[in-house]
């Protein structure tokens, strides 16, 4: 096949132990997913139930980057969430046939124009300005799902320059992982290389230039990157 420019790369992430990648094809994200995140974004849990929005796959960044500040925004916040990976797909998915389309899980940051994400909000218009920019998703490796089962409770933390800004536990997510993929895959029919990611605790919070942010989910694994001076 001929193309007229040369196209881009495949997007792809790194897994525990293996020399072969995951190859991504799309990446969702669950929005408002642990109650006290929900709260301290100024929404009641109870009357506003989690949904979905999306990023672009070459948003993506791999643990161990330096990430230059965004532009056009004051207000970079962290959000550390349970990276899910797919390794099949389908319309529909009941929750109890959800853990076996799941290849593996890592850690991912949720990176937020959160000034930008504010504007479209108060607006009624879209988000894709305040989360879908470049390097707005960096993950660390994936960890295979018949290394370390699915896990359903553990701590998900960041801190920043070895301050701890969330710590939170898997078991707080109000939809948990199948019931995600039931949901989603009502919407959106998911396929392998799809990467879901699933919510952020509570303790969001600006990140500036020449900050070190590392990350890390009980079991699963650790992030760390930095931004730019
Ligand atoms: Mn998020």
């Amino acid at each position: 096949m001929e193309f007229i420019f040369t196209p881009p790369p495949p997007v792809s992430l790194a897994i525990q132990g293996r020399s072969e990648r995951f190859p991504v094809r799309r990446i969702y994200c669950v929005g408002r997913n642990y109650a006290e995140h929900a709260r301290e974004m100024g929404h009641d849990p109870n009357a506003s139930p989690p949904f979905f929005f999306a990023q672009p796959a070459d948003a993506l960044v791999e643990s161990g980057s330096r990430l230059p500040y965004p532009p056009l925004t004051k207000d970079l916040h962290h959000e550390v969430e349970l990276v899910v990976a797919l390794k099949a797909g389908g319309a529909d998915i009941p929750p109890e046939d959800a853990e076996g389309k799941i290849y593996g899980y890592g850690v991912g940051v949720d990176l937020t124009r959160r000034d930008l994400q504010g504007a479209a909000k108060k607006e009624g218009k879209p988000w894709e300005a305040g989360k879908a920019f470049e390097r707005s998703a960096p993950c660390g490796s994936l960890a295979p799902a018949e290394a370390i089962g699915h896990p359903a409770e553990g701590r998900i933390r960041l801190s920043v320059n070895g301050e701890t800004r969330q710590d939170g536990n898997l078991n707080q997510m109000i939809w948990p992982v199948p019931h995600i993929i039931a949901k989603l895959s009502q919407l959106f029919e998911l396929a392998p290389g799809d990467l879901i990611l699933t919510g952020t605790p509570a303790g969001v919070g600006p990140l500036a230039p020449g900050d070190k942010v590392t990350a890390e989910v009980e079991g699963v694994g650790a992030l760390s990157f930095e931004i730019a001076s």
